[in-house]
């Protein structure tokens, strides 16, 4: 296997289209370019944090040396490569934020496996044409965050870019993590990330609103033949259109069934390949509050809540289906798509709750009985993880104050009378359908276990582990590295199934956060 200082790279993207290769990195408008060169800055003093051996493998990719280190630090590049920022534009909270582009993303080029062609992309590598007002930089909190929690979402089996190494870079990056005026120097870091493609919504919307048809047609053409090759025909457009929606649909599907906030849903985090990309302030959920945001920013509005995410997909997908109405003469057929959002989502939701909860089929019946757990979970916000974990154990035959005692790990307080009464209603009626299951009890314990993680990464356990780096000490970070390789397993590491503790309540980094990395 080739280390990445060995092997040659290719650069698809940059030979495709037309870019500014002059390498300038002032910050300034590019129209017409959907790239611009960028050389990574150099970083003092380089150290290997983590490196995703699963995703190494994936990619054929030899264990870095310290040369390699360099090249993940982006202090040096191989000839092959052709280090650039991507062009981008987007809807930010909902307002149309005009160019983007990568300001701190830079990719280096495409690293070739038998297991497809991968984008190697470094976090934090200095400024490029697209940093605006910012350094380009990326802080070890967010960086630990982004790797450890992409990988994390790909063991449990949800759409998203990887995390391949977290490097520190030696350099202090200025943040004003509580936007209050008091900035402070932290640690900077670089995370190598890899996706087939990091192209987002926003980057069909930037020729869109340049009126360049014949680069929009020509970059959607590219993302079919490349990303979409099984759609040939003279509607391929439309039918690439159709599958974006189908598989956001499915993605906003799987972060309501782990109860993954994204925090920063514009559509410029939105990937055309149906991927959870651009991690910053996202949380699981701990108590189960559909008005749960993890971004600072996003208050008072919560446009970006739990409970919204499925709808926000949708009105995201809208934007995009603004961009590509430029390419069709009437825009049924994308109206016609668009509306198939909601019926796949749903298809896609009730089979989903289905398994989280054991059923073995879906009826009117079922769809009542889901609509009952939410509203009585979001009365009672026990914790999501934990509650449905003790939810596939729960005994048939218990009786009332049986199961209040089953479940009382996963309340964060006690409940009311008439919430213990609900509950208890709710759980009792739920354990008489799942009697009535064709499938066996173990059959249904079984598929509740492969639905439901047991361990997922909780921003205070991020947070502790990112304290812990910040004084040298890895203990915590490869704990964590380690457990969220087999998040569904019965046992092992007992110490991370808890709940969030009180004191991680209100501080910030473990409930909330803000953009600022
Ligand atoms: P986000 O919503 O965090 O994905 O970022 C929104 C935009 O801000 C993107 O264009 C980012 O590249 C840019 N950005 C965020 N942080 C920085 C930074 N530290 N330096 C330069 N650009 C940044
Ligand atoms: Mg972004």
């Amino acid at each position: 296997m080739p280390a990445i200082a060995e092997k040659d790279l290719k650069n698809e993207f940059v030979e495709a289209f037309d870019g500014d290769d002059s390498g300038d990195r002032t910050p300034r408008q590019t129209p017409g370019k959907l790239y611009s060169k960028a050389e990574p800055t150099p970083v003092a003093n380089p150290k290997l944090l983590g490196w995703s051996t699963d995703l190494a493998e994936t990619l054929e990719i030899e264990s870095p040396t310290d040369k390699d280190v360099e090249i993940l630090a982006g202090n040096s590049l191989t000839p092959s490569m052709f280090p650039y920022a991507a062009c981008y534009a987007g809807h930010q909270f909902g307002n149309w934020a005009g160019q983007l582009g990568d300001g701190r993303a830079i990719t280096l080029g495409d690293w070739s496996s038998k297991n497809g062609i991968f984008e190697l992309q470094l976090k934090g590598a200095g400024p490029t044409a697209y940093s605006r007002h910012a350094d380009g930089r990326a802080v070890l909190r967010s960086s630990v965050r982004e790797y450890l929690m992409s990988e994390a979402m790909h063991h449990l089996g949800i759409p998203t870019t990887r995390g391949l190494a977290l490097v520190s870079t030696g350099d202090r990056v200025l943040r004003d993590m509580f936007y209050n005026g008091n900035p402070q120097y932290e640690p900077g870091a670089i995370v190598t990330r890899v996706a087939p493609s990091f192209l987002r919504f926003g980057n069909f919307e930037l020729l869109a609103a340049q009126r360049n048809f014949n680069q929009l047609e020509q970059l959607v053409n590219w993302t079919i033949s490349r990303y979409y090759p099984h759609l040939t025909g003279d509607d391929r457009i439309l039918k690439w259109f159709e599958e974006v929606v189908a598989k956001t649909a499915f993605l906003m599907s799987e972060w309501q069934r782990v109860g993954f906030v994204h925090g920063v849903m514009n559509t410029d985090n939105m990937s055309v390949l149906g991927l959870t990309i651009d991690y910053g302030p996202f949380s699981f959920l701990d108590n189960y509050d559909y008005n749960f945001t993890p971004n600072t920013t996003d208050l008072p509005g919560r446009r970006y809540a739990f409970g919204n995410q499925p709808s926000i997909g949708y009105w995201n997908l809208g934007k995009l289906a603004n961009a590509l109405s430029l390419l069709f003469e009437d825009t049924d057929g994308l109206e016609n798509a668009l509306n198939s959002y909601e019926k796949t989502f749903w298809d896609h939701y009730y089979s989903m709750m289905g398994r989280k909860l054991g059923l073995d089929q879906i009826k009117k019946e079922e769809k009542e009985l889901i609509s009952r757990f939410e509203k009585v979970l979001s009365e009672i916000q026990p914790d999501m993880c934990l509650f449905y974990r003790l939810l596939a154990d729960v005994s048939i035959k218990a009786t009332s104050e049986e199961i209040l005692q089953h479940f009382k790990k996963a309340f964060y307080q006690p409940l009311k009378p008439e919430e213990q009464e609900q509950f208890i209603s709710l759980i009792t009626d739920y354990s008489k359908r799942r009697k009535n299951n064709s499938i066996s009890a173990e059959a249904s314990r079984q598929l509740m276990n492969k639905n439901n993680p047991r361990i997922i990464l909780r921003n205070y356990l991020l947070h502790q582990a990112i304290e812990e780096l910040e004084k040298g000490e890895k203990e915590l970070f490869e704990k964590l590295q380690k457990a969220m390789k087999n998040p569904y397993a019965s046992e092992g590491f007992e110490e991370l199934v808890e709940k969030r503790p009180v004191w991680a309540e209100t501080k910030a980094g473990c409930s909330m956060l803000s953009c600022s990395s």
